[in-house]
């Protein structure tokens, strides 16, 4: 094998290919160093060696770790930019609280009738409840300030919420484990309730005829 053969086998190899990028979504090119390529979830930079050694990357402890933070983070922006029900609970909040129907990123204000976004959680609501304009409309319909309300009323009021739901939790680990019923069902179980509009709910039956005919007559054998 000559010189030059050597030289351009590796820069044959060592130079990005952008079919690559089809096969690793979270690399990026870079556009005027194509020896490099970007990792956009470990946001370095890294030498292009060739396929292998990027999928050794992804497929790395360090970049999985990443990835995972990544996914926790973002998860976290989802939840605070979100309507949360359990809002409507609260003792600062529950007598002018709702949510907008068809959108689960704003909340109303029955008092200054009108829509915000849920951005920044309870801490937005807080500023809400403490604008001048929400405060005048409070003393007008006679309602309590956030001032007014006693600090230990609004921690009973979260705490009450908590409670329930610990309350609720345990009754439902109960149910599971008097039927029987693995645990790793019992999240989909749950999830499939809560994704389940409330008032369909309330309405559904489920007798131990029906569930069986249902099974045998509209969903057959598995
Ligand atoms: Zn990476
Ligand atoms: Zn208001």
């Amino acid at each position: 094998m000559s010189d030059s053969d050597n030289l351009g086998s590796a820069k044959n190899q060592r130079r990005f290919v952008a079919a690559w990028l089809n096969d690793f979504p979270c690399i990026e090119e870079l556009p005027n160093d194509n020896t490099k390529f970007l990792c956009t979830i470990c946001k370095q930079k890294y030498k292009v060696v060739n396929k292998q050694r990027l999928r050794a990357h992804v497929e790395s402890k360090r970049h999985q770790k990443m990835q995972n933070n990544e996914f926790k983070r973002s998860e976290k922006e989802d939840a605070i930019h979100k309507f949360l029900p359990k809002w409507l609970e609260d003792i600062r909040f529950k007598s002018w609280l709702q949510m907008v129907p068809k959108d689960e990123n704003k909340f109303h204000c029955t008092l200054c009738n009108v829509d915000r976004m849920c951005t920044g959680g309870v801490g937005n609501l807080i500023r809400h409840a403490d604008a001048p304009e929400h405060v005048k409309n409070s003393i007008e319909s006679g309602i309590e300030t956030l001032q007014d309300i006693p600090a230990e009323d609004i921690h009973d009021s979260i705490q009450s919420f908590e409670d329930r739901k610990k309350t609720r939790e345990i009754q439902f680990a109960n149910l599971g484990r008097a039927a029987n019923i693995p645990y790793s069902t019992m999240t989909k179980i749950l999830t499939f309730f809560q994704e389940t509009d409330p008032t369909i709910l309330q309405h559904m039956t489920a007798g131990a005829t029906k569930i069986s005919n249902i099974v045998r007559n509209v969903l057959g054998p598995v």
